[in-house]
C-alpha cells in the first residue's frame, strides 16, 4: 500500500468523477454474499463474559461476538471523493468488508476579512462539503445505498475542520498562512440533521455563542460616542458627526461575534480550547469523536496565493479529553502508538483516575477514489466485535473499544482472531474495550493470530502493560499462545497487542484489570 503525501487537502472536488454502480445481479454476486455470511457466522466467538458491564445503560445480552473488517475515513462523491455510496458498498462487498464509515467533509470554507470591517470587505472560499449538498439528502442517499445492499452496511459520519486562524498579512512579503486547516475530527453516531448541522465548526453561522471582543469593541463604541458628541454639539446635520456615528455602528456590527463555535480566525492560536468546545458539543449529543492522522507530515505545502501550515499535532492526543479515540493506524507515521507514547499516556491517565474515559485506537483510511495514488478500499482496516450487522452494533463496539487496528489489505491481512484476559480463579473473560475484576493475583492472557492467506511467515508479538512492553514473541503464524501474567497490584492496569509481520502491523484495544476490593461502580465510562 501507498503512504499517501496529502490527505485531505482542499482540492478540486470531485463530484462529476463519480463512478457508475457497477452491481453485478448474477450468480457470483449471490455466492460472494453467501461466502461473507459463511466467513462471519464461522468466525470463532470471543465468548466473553466480563463480571461488571463497563457501561450499565445496556448489559451484555449475547455472549458471542464476529469479527468484521471495516473501512473508517472515507469521502465519497459528496465532498472530494469520487465514488458514491452506493459504489463504495459495492466495492465493499467485493473486498470482504462488512463496514464502511463515511466521513465527508463536514464544511470546507475558509474565509479572510480585512480589518475594520472584516464582516464586509472579505474573501470566502467553499468548497463541497456535507454543508453544500445538504444534511438532509446526505442521510437519504446513505440510507438508500444502506437498503440496497445486505452485506455491507455503511454509516454517516463526517471529518471536520474545528478551528483554524490566520497568521501574516495580505499582499506582505510573507503573505497570508492558514494555520491548523487540516487538524480534523471525525464524528459519528450523531442520530439527527439538526446534530450535524449544529457542529460548532468555525466560521457556520448563524450562531448563538458570544465572544468578547475588546479592542475593536471599544474602538468603535468610542467612534459612536465622538459621533454622538459631535451630534450634541454641532446640531443633526453635522456631516462628521453622522459619519463617525455611522462608521462606529458598522465597526461594532463587525465586532460582534455570533457563530456556532465562539472562536474566529484572526485572534491566533487558541490552543486545544476550540477543539474541547467541539468534542463537548458532539459528546453532549451522544455522538463519538476521533482525532484523525496526528502525525501529519503534509499539512505544510504552498497553496498560492496562501500558505498552508498544519504541523504534526500529536500534543491533541494528551491536551484534549472526553474524545472516544485517535487514528493510531493511517497513511501517516504516528510515532505516539508506540508503546509508552501519547496514547499509552492517556491510558495510564485512565487508569490512575485522571481522565474520564480511555482513548481507543482505530486505523483510518484516508480514502478518496481506489486506484488513485495507490490507494485500496481495505488497506487500513478497523475490525470490529459485533454480534449483528446494523449500526448501533458499531457504534457500540466503536464507543466501547471492542475493535483492532490494522495496517494491511483486507482480504490479505493477518486475522487477530482472538485476545481475552481470564481471571485464573473465576473463569470469567474480557476481550479489548472490557474490565474484569480480578480476585487472584495472577491472570491469562489468550491470544490467537492467523493468515487469511493460510501461508505461514513470522511475525513478532508485543504484549504491552501499562506502557511497558512485558512480552515480545516472534514466530511462524498460526500463532496461538496463553500467557501467564501478574498485574501490578492495588491499581487499575491495563494491556495491549502490538504485532507486526512484513505485511501488516495489528494494534489491538487494551483490556483493563481491577483489584476485587475496588468499587465498579466507578469504572463506568
Ligand atoms: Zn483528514
Amino acid at each position: 500500500m501507498a503512504d499517501k503525501s496529502e490527505p485531505c487537502a482542499i482540492g478540486p472536488t470531485l463530484l462529476t468523477g463519480a463512478s457508475p454502480r457497477s452491481r453485478k445481479k448474477d450468480i457470483m454476486h449471490y455466492l460472494h454474499v453467501v461466502f461473507f455470511w459463511l466467513i462471519l457466522v464461522s468466525a470463532i466467538p470471543v465468548n466473553a463474559h466480563s463480571e461488571n458491564s463497563p457501561n450499565p445503560k445496556t448489559p451484555r445480552q449475547a455472549n458471542d461476538y464476529h469479527w468484521v473488517p471495516g473501512v473508517i475515513d472515507i469521502r465519497s462523491a459528496i465532498s472530494d471523493g469520487s465514488h458514491t455510496p452506493d459504489a463504495l458498498a459495492d466495492l465493499g462487498h467485493q473486498r470482504g468488508l462488512g463496514i464502511l464509515l463515511l466521513s465527508d467533509h463536514e464544511r470546507v470554507a475558509v474565509e479572510y476579512g480585512i480589518f475594520p470591517l472584516r464582516k464586509f470587505f472579505k474573501y470566502t472560499k467553499q468548497l463541497p462539503s456535507v454543508e453544500t449538498f445538504g444534511w438532509d439528502q446526505y442521510l437519504d442517499i446513505i440510507d438508500t445505498a444502506n437498503h440496497r445492499h445486505d452485506d455491507v452496511l455503511l454509516i454517516p459520519g463526517v471529518e471536520s475542520s474545528p478551528f483554524y486562524y490566520w497568521s501574516g498579512l495580505p499582499f506582505s512579503k510573507t503573505g497570508l498562512t492558514l494555520n491548523n486547516w487540516e487538524r480534523h475530527l471525525l464524528v459519528f453516531g450523531l442520530q439527527s440533521v439538526q446534530d450535524f448541522a449544529d457542529l460548532p465548526t468555525i466560521g457556520k453561522t448563524p450562531g448563538l455563542t458570544w465572544r468578547n471582543q475588546p479592542p475593536a469593541l471599544i474602538l468603535f463604541a468610542g467612534a459612536i460616542l465622538i459621533g454622538l458628541i459631535l451630534l450634541r454639539l454641532k446640531g443633526l446635520r453635522s456631516k462628521t458627526g453622522i459619519m463617525i456615528t455611522t462608521l462606529g455602528l458598522i465597526g461594532c456590527i463587525d465586532a460582534i461575534h455570533l457563530g456556532k463555535s465562539q472562536y474566529d480566525q484572526y485572534h491566533g492560536d487558541q490552543k486545544i480550547a476550540p477543539y474541547q468546545e467541539f468534542i463537548d458539543h458532539v459528546t453532549s449529543r451522544g455522538g463519538l469523536t476521533f482525532w484523525n492522522h496526528p502525525g501529519t507530515n503534509s499539512g505544510k505545502r504552498l497553496l498560492p496565493p496562501i500558505q498552508l501550515n498544519t504541523p504534526p499535532y500529536s500534543e491533541v492526543v494528551t491536551e484534549s479529553d472526553n474524545y472516544t479515540g485517535i487514528a493510531v493506524l493511517s497513511g501517516e507515521a504516528f510515532i505516539d502508538a508506540e508503546p509508552g507514547g501519547r496514547w499509552d499516556q492517556t491510558l495510564e491517565e485512565y487508569c490512575v483516575g485522571r481522565r474520564q474515559r480511555p482513548v481507543w485506537g482505530i486505523a483510518t483510511a484516508d480514502f478518496h477514489q481506489d486506484g488513485r495514488h495507490g490507494e485500496h478500499l481495505g488497506d487500513y482496516t478497523t475490525v470490529f466485535a459485533i454480534r449483528s450487522l446494523n449500526q448501533q452494533e458499531v457504534l457500540e463496539a466503536l464507543e466501547r473499544g471492542r475493535m483492532y487496528a490494522v495496517k494491511g489489505s483486507q482480504p490479505n491481512q493477518d486475522r487477530l482472531l482472538k485476545f481475552a484476559l481470564t481471571d485464573t480463579s473465576k473463569v470469567i473473560r474480557a476481550i479489548s474495550g472490557e474490565e474484569i475484576e480480578l480476585s487472584g493475583e495472577r491472570a491469562l492472557i489468550e491470544i490467537s493470530i492467523n493468515a487469511s492467506s493460510g501461508s505461514a511467515h513470522p511475525l513478532t508479538l508485543k504484549l504491552i502493560e501499562n506502557g511497558q512492553i512485558i512480552v515480545t514473541i516472534t514466530e511462524e503464524t498460526p500463532v496461538l499462545r496463553h500467557l501467564e501474567i501478574q498485574p501490578p497490584s492495588g491499581r487499575k492496569n491495563y494491556y495491549r497487542l502490538d504485532i507486526s509481520s512484513d505485511n501488516c502491523r495489528i494494534l489491538s484495544n487494551p483490556i483493563f484489570t481491577r483489584p476485587a476490593s475496588t468499587n465498579p461502580t466507578a469504572h463506568n465510562r
